[in-house]
This record gives C-alpha cells, structure tokens and sequence, in this order.
C-alpha cells in the first residue's frame, strides 16, 4: 500500500527536497495533494508529473497565464481554498514546508483532518506549540519534526530510557556571518546574508540562519516539542553541520547524530515514519573529516539571546518574537533597515508586554498581528 502524502510548500526549498525523496521512492508514495503560494507553473508541473494529486495555490499566481495552465483540474485558490485541499485530500501524512506564521492554520487543519504531520515550518510549534501538540494528542497522531536538529534529537531519544534525558545541544552552523566583527555586522547587505556556508534553503531562513533567530526559533521549537524548560536546551556552534543535534543523559554520556548536511534525510526519515527506509541521503565520509565546536557568542548575534528571554517570559513573547523578526527580515531584504537593524526592532517590539497570552488560535493570531503592527510603527519612525 502506497502512503497518501500532502507536500504543502511543495515549490520551496523543503518541498522541492521532498519531491526527491517522493521520487526516489515512487512505488512508496501516492501524492495526495501539493501547494504553493504564488509559483503556480511549477505546481502545475507537478500535477503533470503526479496526476492523481490534488492542487491548491494560495497567494496570488506569479504570471495570470498560470491559472490556465491545467486541463480541467480543479485549482484550490486562496487561503480558503488550501485548507480545504488539506481536509479533502484524504493524506496519511502531511509535509508542511510552507515558510512563515501562514503555516500555522495548515498545520492545525492536517491535523484535524487526521493526517500525521511532518513539520518543517517551525512556526507553527513556536507560536502555538500547545496547541497543535494537543491537537495531535487528541487524535492520537504524530508531529514528526524534520527541521534537522529536531529530527536528530527526535531520533536519539528514542535510543534510551524516557527520563534519562538531562539536556539537549542544538548544533548551529554559525552562518555566514560566524567570523564578523560587531562593525561589519553593522554594514551586512542581503547578498552577503543570502551567502549560506553549508545549507541552501529559503531566504527567510538563510537570513535567520546569519542573525541566528533561527537557532532562537529552534530553542523554542525544542522546548515545546520535547517539554524541555530554556535551561536544558544549549546551542553550540558547529561550523561544518555535521553533528545536528546532540543529548547529554543524566549519567554523562552524550549521543550525536551525524550525516553530511542534506535535509532529505530527515524528510525522509519524516515520511517514513514508522519504518527503517534505505536511503542515499547524508551518507557521511569520515576520511579527513574534522569537527570543531564552540561557544555561540549571543554579544554579536542577540537573536538568540532575545529568544531564550522571549521563551522564559512565556504568554505571548515567542509569537511577537516570531512576527517582529518576520516583519524585519523582510524589511532587510527591501533595503529598509540595516541587518543589526533586524535585532534592534525585535528586541523594541518584545519591550512590550505580552505576557497572559490565551493559547487559542485567534489570540495566537490576533497577537502575531499585533506584533507585526508593532514592529512597522517602529520602521516607520525612521529609527532604524
Ligand atoms: P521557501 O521560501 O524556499 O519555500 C516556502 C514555500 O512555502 C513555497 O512553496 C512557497 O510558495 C510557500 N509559501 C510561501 N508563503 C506562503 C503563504 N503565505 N501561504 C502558503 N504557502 C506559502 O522556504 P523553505 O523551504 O526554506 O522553508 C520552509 C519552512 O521550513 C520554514 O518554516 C523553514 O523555517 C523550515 N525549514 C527549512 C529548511 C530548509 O532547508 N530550507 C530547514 C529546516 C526548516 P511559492 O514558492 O509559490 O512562493
Ligand atoms: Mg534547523
């Protein structure tokens, strides 16, 4: 029996690996369903190439020529239109490689709709860790997580006792910006952000990847996903990204996942969820192999020390930490505010209280918003 898997994002980095993973195992998958948000040709491709797959395209088409690329096939359009794909499609197994806060509703709609859920877009567990966990527990379903430090601590978890567990070592590649002095940091244009050392993935996460938000995003991740409070998860920076996570047990022995830098390995362990696959992903060559560590220096990068603030202060703090570094990313790569600019404006916009937040998707929402208003009001004083 084939498994009925959605590939939501299937047009960006995450679904674009996915499909090599799907395509490598053919006679493993039936793909149920694939989205995109505005590379509708390239979607319609895919409906070429997988003809039983449903497909939904939720922002605006890139070319209005796209709406008529495909014969006679429902096209599911909007915000609307997607989660609807997500409950008719009938998925086993939901990937969501959709980018941004946009991916929370689909994450929470394939798991209502009783499919097992593969999360790349690590969002949704920082803004509503709570809810989509409960979510899943109600029905009995699993979250797999596939962001790759997630999937290797996910991984060696399993290899030992439940409560042997003493605490959790988030790799970090360092970014681009590793080696930077404070006064170059100050000067960074986009290209030299967009310039990832050993991963190629979306831009928004390239340019967290450089102010390392996105180690900030997987502290929290990680405490919401394995329950850990922030002082049991530490981040070491791990230049060759090699080593993708690491657990330290309560009697000192420390386990490590390795594997060349390559994220079909956890989608594919994600979609294989259940069952030991072969696969030609990450295979690791140790002749002259080096790895080196060292400590994050959250001076140069205070992303990643506003998240830990962000994830001790709990309520809301993750969501607006969340929108206010969204917001400001996409105001770097407009040219409107310099990269220490991005740090800067978060750390105004976490100023505010967002404590007693309700764990409810419209409060989760409605707080998202008003971060992203927040941190507007600030670009708009001209400060940064
Ligand atoms: P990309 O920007 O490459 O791709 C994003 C995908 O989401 C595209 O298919 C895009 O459609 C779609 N999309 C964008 N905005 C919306 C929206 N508002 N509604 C619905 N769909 C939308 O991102 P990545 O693949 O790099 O990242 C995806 C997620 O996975 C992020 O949460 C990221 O943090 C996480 N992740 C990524 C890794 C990587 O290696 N890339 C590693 C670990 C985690 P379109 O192409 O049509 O615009
Ligand atoms: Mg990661």
């Amino acid at each position: 029996m084939k498994k009925r898997i959605a590939v939501l994002g299937a047009t960006g980095s995450i679904g674009r690996n996915a499909l090599d993973v799907v395509r490598e195992g053919r006679d493993n998958f039936e793909p149920v369903l694939f989205s995109a948000n505005s590379r509708a040709a390239e979607l319609f491709a895919l409906a070429a190439e997988f003809p039983g797959a449903k497909i939904a395209v939720s922002g605006q088409p890139a070319a209005a020529a796209d709406t008529d690329g495909i014969d006679g096939k429902r096209v599911y359009q909007g915000r609307d239109g997607l989660l609807a794909a997500i409950r008719d499609c009938g998925a086993e197994l939901t990937l969501n490689g959709i980018s941004g806060a946009a991916g929370l509703e689909p994450s929470l709609a394939a798991l209502e709709s009783g499919s097992a859920l593969a999360l790349a877009n690590k969002e949704s567990i920082v803004m509503a860790g709570a809810l989509v966990l409960e979510t899943a527990r109600k029905r009995s379903l699993p979250v797999i997580p596939v962001d790759s430090e997630h999937s290797a601590v996910f991984n060696l978890l399993r290899a030992r006792e439940e409560d042997a567990l003493d605490e959790v070592l988030i790799t970090a590649s360092g970014g681009p910006f590793r080696t930077w002095s404070a006064e170059a940091l100050e000067k960074a244009r986009p290209g030299d952000a967009l310039a990832h050392p050993t991963w190629k993935m979306g831009a928004k996460i390239t340019i967290d990847s450089a102010s390392m938000a996105n180690k900030g995003l997987e502290v929290i991740e990680a405490a919401r996903l394995f329950s850990l409070d922030a002082d049991r998860i530490k981040v070491v920076v791990h230049p060759q990204s090699v080593v993708h996570s690491m657990v330290r047990m309560k009697d000192g022995a420390v386990y490590a996942q390795l594997s060349s830098p390559d994220m079909r390995l956890p989608i594919h362990q994600a979609l294989y969820y259940g069952e030991t696959a072969p696969s030609p992903w990450g295979r690791l060559d140790f002749d002259d192999l080096s790895l080196t560590f060292e400590r994050p220096d959250t001076e140069r990068f205070p992303m990643l020390a506003l998240a830990y603030g962000a994830l001790r202060a709990g309520g809301h703090y993750p969501v607006a930490y969340n929108a206010a570094n969204e917001y400001a990313v996409s105001a770097f790569l407009g040219g409107k505010i310099a990269f220490t600019g991005i740090s800067a404006v978060c750390a105004a916009v976490l100023e505010a209280d967002w404590s007693g937040g309700a764990e409810d998707l419209q409060a989760i929402v409605e707080a998202d918003h008003k971060a992203r208003r927040a941190a507007e009001a600030l670009l708009s004083n001209g400060q940064y």
